[in-house]
C-alpha cells in the first residue's frame, strides 16, 4: 500500500522523536511491502519563527490532504509573550478544526516492564491495564454557551450542555469500530439518572448496538467508572464518551500507567485521516539533548497503521517491537530504574527498529 503522511515535527522534542518515529515507519514500509511518503509541515514556534503564524493556511491543507498526519509536539517558552491568537498552540487548536476531528482516542496500557511505575498495588496492576478512552472532542458543555448573570441580586453562571443525535451517533460509531478492532467490547459511560443529555447518550449506543452485534455493550455511570478505574482497570477494553467525562477520566486512565514518555494518541474525524501524537508536550527543558524518550510517538505511529490504514499485522509489529525492546532492560532516562540499561532517544529508536520483522 502507498500512503501519503504529513509530518509535524515542531518544537522542543519534537523533531527527535518524530524522527524515531519516521524510522520506525521506514522499517515497517521495507518489512511489509509498503510505501509511505512523507510531506514536513511546519506548525507551533518553528511555524511563528519562519511565518509569522503558528499554522499557515497551506500547511494545514498540507495536512487535510494527506492520508493522515503525525505530530510530535508544539510550544515552548520562546514563544510564550506572542500574542493570544498567535501562539503555538493555536494551531494545534486549529488543526484539530480545519481536520474536523471529533473523536479523541487514549490508550491506558500498563506496559508489564514497567508495572513499578504505576501508583496503583501491583495485585490490581498484575491483573493486566489495556484499554482505549474515546473522547467526543467538538460538542457537550466545553462547546455550549457559557455566560453570568445576575440572578436575584447574585452573580450565577451557566454552562450550557448539549448533545445532539447526530453527535452522540458518529462518535458512538468511533467506539463500536474501535471495540471491533482490539476486544470486541465496548462500554458506554454516562450520567443518564440525572442528565437528559447522558439518557439521549444511551439511547442512542443501544441503537447502534444493533448494527454491531459482534461487539458487546455495557453501560456506566461516570461516577461508577471513575472508581472502576482504579479498582480493576482490566475489566476495559473500550470506554466511550461525552466531552467533559472523557477529559476527566482520560487524564486519570493515562496516570495509572506510568511514565507521560509513553503514551500515544489519535484523533479522529468521519473519514480515516487521523491526527496522531504523543500525550505530552515539546520537553524545552531536555530538547536537543537525546534523551527523550520517542516511544509515545512511535506507538502514535503504530495507532496510525491501525486507525487509518486498516494494517492490524504491521501495528503489531511495532507494539511488539516496543515490547522486545523493554524486555531487553532498556530504558531512556524518564523510566530508567536500577539494573537497567540507560539509552538515549537515537539508540532507543535504533533497538526498536531492530526488533521489527523479528518473528
Ligand atoms: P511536557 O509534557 O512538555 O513536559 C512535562 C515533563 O515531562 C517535563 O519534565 C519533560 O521533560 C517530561 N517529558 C515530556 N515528554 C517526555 C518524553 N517524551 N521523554 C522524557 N521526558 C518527557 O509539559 P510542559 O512542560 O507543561 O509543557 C512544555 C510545552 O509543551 C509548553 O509550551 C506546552 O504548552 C506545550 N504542550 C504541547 C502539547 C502538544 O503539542 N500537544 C501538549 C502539552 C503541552
Amino acid at each position: 500500500m502507498e500512503k501519503n503522511i504529513a509530518v509535524i515535527r515542531g518544537d522542543g522534542i519534537g523533531p527527535e522523536i518524530v524522527e524515531q518515529a519516521l524510522r520506525v515507519l521506514d522499517k515497517v514500509a521495507e518489512v511489509f511491502g509498503h510505501t509511505f511518503n512523507y510531506t514536513d509541515v511546519d506548525m507551533g514556534g518553528c511555524a511563528i519563527d519562519k511565518w509569522g503564524d503558528p499554522l499557515p493556511q497551506e500547511m494545514l491543507e498540507r495536512c487535510v490532504n494527506s492520508d493522515s498526519v503525525l505530530l510530535g509536539a508544539v510550544g515552548g517558552n520562546k514563544w510564550n509573550d506572542v500574542p493570544g491568537d498567535k501562539r503555538p498552540e493555536k494551531g494545534l487548536l486549529r488543526l484539530r478544526a480545519g481536520m474536523g476531528v471529533y473523536s479523541n482516542n487514549r490508550p491506558a496500557k500498563i506496559w508489564p516492564q514497567l508495572a513499578d511505575a504505576s501508583p496503583l498495588k501491583k495485585s490490581v496492576v498484575d491483573k493486566g491495564i489495556d484499554f482505549i478512552i474515546v473522547r467526543e472532542l467538538i460538542g457537550g458543555i466545553y462547546f455550549g454557551e457559557h455566560k453570568t448573570e445576575t440572578v436575584d441580586g447574585k452573580p450565577t453562571a451557566i454552562d450550557v450542555l448539549k448533545y445532539s443525535e447526530d453527535e452522540i451517533e458518529r462518535i458512538g460509531r468511533i467506539g463500536f469500530e474501535t471495540a471491533r478492532k482490539r476486544g470486541k467490547r465496548l462500554c458506554s459511560v454516562e450520567k443518564s439518572n440525572v442528565l437528559d443529555s447522558s439518557r439521549l447518550w444511551k439511547k442512542v449506543m443501544h441503537a447502534l448496538a444493533e448494527e454491531y452485534p459482534d461487539v458487546e455493550l455495557s453501560d456506566m455511570l461516570v461516577d461508577n467508572c471513575a472508581m472502576q478505574i482504579v479498582k480493576d482497570p482490566s475489566q476495559f477494553d473500550v470506554v466511550v464518551t461525552e466531552n467533559m467525562f472523557g477529559d476527566i477520566l482520560s487524564d486519570e486512565a493515562s496516570m495509572i500507567t506510568g511514565s507521560i514518555g509513553m503514551i500515544p494518541s489519535s484523533s479522529l474525524g468521519a473519514g480515516t485521516c487521523g491526527l496522531y501524537e504523543p500525550i505530552h508536550g515539546s520537553a524545552p527543558d531536555i530538547a536537543g539533548m537525546d534523551i527523550a524518550n520517542p516511544i509515545g510517538t512511535i506507538l502514535s505511529a503504530a495507532m496510525m497503521l491501525r486507525f487509518s490504514f486498516d494494517m492490524p499485522e504491521e501495528a503489531d509489529a511495532v507494539e511488539n517491537a516496543v515490547s522486545a525492546y523493554l524486555d531487553a532492560g532498556y530504558r531512556t532516562a524518564d523510566i530508567m530504574s536500577e539494573g537497567m540499561t540507560q539509552v538515549g532517544c537515537k539508540k532507543c529508536g535504533e533497538l526498536i527498529i531492530a526488533n521489527i520483522g523479528k518473528e
